[in-house]
């Protein structure tokens, strides 16, 4: 047997924060095979700004190959179909097997549409860079149209709101377009600090924008959007921003009890069905609740790999120790919240910060020990500095 057979065989199911993560601290002394159906590691938390031009694909993609290999491990393009735990193997879209020791399972979540009818059909997601591309394409054309048109954004979320203020940017001077936020519940942004909500509400006092909350959306139609009080909202263009649910594969593999539950997990990250299975970022439902957030993704991606090797040799796990960060929470070129708990600062010069994580966070992604990669990282740490020069004037409004 070679020295490449002996090595425990690790599957990670999922290569974007969590999963990539994970790849990335587990050591060579394990065969590590990574899978995931698409070809780039893509940055969520900024594809709002696909939609106003501001960012181009090419600025939130790194390719994941690349990463992968380069941290040692195999790479393969395909979607996991099944996961059997207890044989300790894997099926994929190609027809592919692979057997496991261990397997991490980072699939994230999928769109949460709350069965409303129509939305599959009519409405436009906004997971992805694909599907953010297609919606500022879609935008731009109508925006040239002659005459009234409408635009309406499902869900009064981080992405919905992050949505609205990058038509904001982009099209807040095109007189005839007519921009509707429904959200169900009382407020916008409901994890974050109340006064954010006035905050939003005045941003939008004197355009053609409509915030509504506390009505749910019923049905979508290719030119309507019904709402629970029985107005329709005519809609050229629907954006569904209404969170994520639990892939399928978590339940039909056994990891979660129903349809749409996230996969339970110990504090160490343990699947609690089987032992020899870890369940990251967004797909796990640890015992205290996290918020799903990119950077606990990133955490969990760390812990369970440290975990997995530990497991591996039949040590004791550590439990996952959260380490919460500040949120921040871009409205276009108009505003910029920093959420630390109950405490919001709000600047248009926080944008500088939000651009800095996410380039600095690249950076670390994607180390220039690749000469391929070190033009792309001066371009992005140039760029961080330059907008980090924060002006003396900085408005730092305490809204609670
Ligand atoms: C629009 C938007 C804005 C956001 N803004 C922020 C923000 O400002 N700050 C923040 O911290 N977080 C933000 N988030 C949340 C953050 O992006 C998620 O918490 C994070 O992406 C979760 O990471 P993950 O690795 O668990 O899952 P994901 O990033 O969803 O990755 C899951 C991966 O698994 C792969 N996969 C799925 N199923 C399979 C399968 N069957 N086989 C193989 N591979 C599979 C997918 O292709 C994907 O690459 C935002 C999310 C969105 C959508």
């Amino acid at each position: 047997m070679t020295r490449r057979d002996a090595r425990p065989r690790i599957a990670v199911v999922g290569a974007n924060f969590a999963g990539l993560a994970a790849a990335r601290h587990l050591g060579r002394e394990h065969a590590v095979t990574v899978i995931d159906p698409s070809p780039w590691f893509e940055w969520l938390p900024n594809i709002h700004e696909l939609v106003s031009g501001e960012k181009r694909p090419a600025d939130l993609r790194l390719p994941r190959a690349r990463l992968v290999r380069r941290a040692g491990h195999r790479f393969v393009r395909a979607n996991v179909t099944s996961i059997d735990a207890p044989a300790g193997r894997l099926t994929t879209s190609t027809g592919r097997r692979i057997v496991f020791d261990l397997c991490i399972v980072a699939t994230g979540g999928v769109n949460e549409t709350f069965g409303v009818r129509g939305v599959d059909r009519n409405a436009w997601p906004f997971k992805s860079v694909d599907e953010c591309v297609r919606i500022g394409r879609r935008i731009g054309a109508l925006a040239r149209r002659k005459g009234r048109k409408s635009v309406v954004i499902v869900g009064g979320g981080l992405e919905g709101v992050e949505a609205l203020g990058e038509l904001l940017r982009r099209y807040r001077d095109v007189e005839d377009l007519d921009i509707s936020l429904v959200e169900a519940g009382p407020r916008l942004l409901p994890e974050a600090p109340p006064k954010l909500d006035a905050a939003v509400r005045s941003h939008c006092g004197g355009r053609n924008v409509r915030l509504l909350t506390g009505i749910p959306v019923t049905a979508v139609t290719p030119k309507r959007v019904r709402l629970g009080s029985g107005e329709l909202l005519r809609s050229d263009l629907t954006i569904w921003t209404g969170g994520v649910s639990a892939p399928a594969l978590l339940h039909e593999s056994g990891l979660a009890d129903r349809p749409g539950q996230w996969a339970p997990v110990t504090d160490a990250l343990r699947s609690r069905r089987y032992d020899n299975v870890f369940v990251i970022g967004d797909a796990a439902a640890l015992p205290r609740p996290l918020a799903k957030q990119a950077y606990y993704a990133l955490q969990t991606g760390a812990c369970a790999a440290e975990n997995a090797a530990r497991a591996l040799k039949g040590r004791a796990l550590r439990d996952f120790r959260p380490s919460p960060k500040p949120m921040l929470i871009a409205f276009g070129d108009l505003d910029t919240f920093l959420v630390s708990g109950r405490t919001v600062i709000a600047s248009p010069k926080l944008a500088a910060l939000k651009e800095a994580v996410f380039q600095l966070t690249m950076a670390e992604l994607d180390p220039p020990l690749d000469p391929r990669a070190l033009p792309g990282l001066s371009a992005r740490l140039a760029r961080a500095a330059t907008r980090m020069a924060l002006p003396a004037g900085l408005r730092r409004m305490l809204l609670s």
